[in-house]
């Protein structure tokens, strides 16, 4: 039994088991719930998907129902037209999710993203998970601000307490001349602010867990990321870390899970700094870009694991098949991407690696938008590497 399976042995029995023929019901309709339905439908399950946008990337291969968010009508109606119902996304509206809880199956609860939609709240439930995350303060004027800059020391990083992703709502302040403007302008989002501590890190990595209502857990092997421009460019793996740090950021995420009484998934982004200490950044309580490459380099994907942990199927193994680097496909590399896909990849033959792409059926190609990623699967990570710098595809 691995350290994650005792973890989660001994937790709550009374899970509801939903069998494949039933309808998932998903709220979000972009790639992850277009995943999510692929993986789930390959074991039987139906799906249907509320998003506002027609034809969103779900609604191509599942049922959907076109409305906001926070339409409360739509959303009975997806509860309605559905037997379990999740989500892909973890700003979900408050009185959404309450109500959904009442008339509906949500195995995952409204608790987590309550939790994890407030940095401050993620923060104070991943300690007391017993895990560390990067030394922060809540700031609420100029002079905290100032205080816990001195504290700190600069660079510091000055964050939103809700709203933010991808590099928005922060500021990494260098100077303390610019303490006024980086509270002026991130005080505009009139929610709570954070200071952290800068983070001299080495490498970030992340690991995906699941767990299931019955309190089994299981976690993906340890992506290392690469960022370019705050987007996600590169997961990598087997990450390039020592054996010892790879198991500790496992039971890291294991412990998150246990520790938050989370269903479904739980994404765990992490700092690792030289001397071999890991700090946690933030969760994500979804299937996550960085465990895209679980699709073909895992016996189960993170999708079909989600799947299962929401249905209360066991979990499927996680096993790493071969190593892998997940590239992401934005707008600006969609062109010379399906330009190669038109011919034989020579440089992928002569590489010996397998370049698996999937394209989430995006109408418009925006500049920086995600509209898929390829998972080059290879004898070692260097070749899938050398393919994705001589494509010339992703010139950074
Ligand atoms: P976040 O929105 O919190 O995921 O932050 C986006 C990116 O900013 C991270 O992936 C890091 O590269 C960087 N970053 C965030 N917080 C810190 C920190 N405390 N120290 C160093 N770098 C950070």
């Amino acid at each position: 039994m691995s350290e994650a399976d005792k973890l989660g042995a001994g937790a709550a029995a009374a899970a509801k088991v939903i069998l494949p023929g039933a309808t998932v019901g998903i709220l979000g309709g972009g790639q992850l719930g277009r995943m999510i339905a692929n993986a789930g439908s390959a074991l039987g399950y139906r799906f249907i998907a509320l998003d506002p946008t027609p034809d969103a990337p779900c609604g191509q291969v599942a049922e959907q129902i076109i409305a906001g968010y926070d339409d409360r009508e739509a959303a009975r109606e997806l509860a309605d037209r559905a037997d379990v119902i999740t989500y892909e996304f973890e700003n979900v509206d408050a009185g959404v999710a309450a109500m959904l809880m009442e008339q509906s199956y949500v195995p995952q609860g409204s608790e987590l993203l309550y939790t994890t939609q407030h940095r401050l709240r993620e923060k104070r439930a991943i300690e007391a998970a017993g895990v560390r995350v990067a030394p922060y303060s809540e700031v609420a004027s100029k002079d905290e601000l100032r205080a816990a800059v001195a504290k700190f020391g600069v660079p510091c990083v000055l964050k939103t307490a809700t709203g933010g992703y991808d590099g928005k709502g922060q500021w990494v302040i260098r100077s303390e001349s610019e303490i006024d403007e980086a509270f002026d302008t991130l005080d505009r989002a009139q929610t709570q602010l954070v200071l952290e501590k800068f983070i001299r890190f080495d490498k970030e990595l992340s690991v995906i867990a699941a767990r299931s209502p019955q309190g089994e857990i299981r976690t993906f092997p340890a992506a290392e990321n690469i960022h370019v421009d705050n987007i996600l460019h590169l997961s990598i793996v087997p990450a390039r870390v020592e054996d010892r740090i790879q198991r500790e950021a496992e039971r890291l995420a294991a412990r998150i899970a246990e520790g938050l009484g989370v269903v479904g998934l739980i994404a765990v982004e992490l700092f690792l700094t030289a001397d071999g200490e890991l700090f946690v950044n933030e969760l994500a309580p979804r299937p996550h870009n960085s465990g895209h490459y679980t699709m073909e380099a895992c016996r189960t994907s993170q999708f079909e694991q989600h799947v299962r942990a929401v249905c209360g199927l066991p979990l499927g193994d996680t096993s790493l098949l071969t190593p892998v680097v997940m590239v992401n496909v934005l707008g600006e590399h969609m062109e010379p991407l399906l330009e190669r896909m038109a011919a034989v990849d020579e440089t992928a033959e002569r590489l010996g690696v397998a370049p698996k792409v999937h394209l989430y059926g995006k109408h418009e190609a925006k500049h920086k938008r995600k509209m898929g990623h390829v998972n080059v699967l290879a004898a070692d990570v260097d070749a899938a590497l050398a393919w994705i710098a001589e494509t010339n595809i992703w010139r950074v």
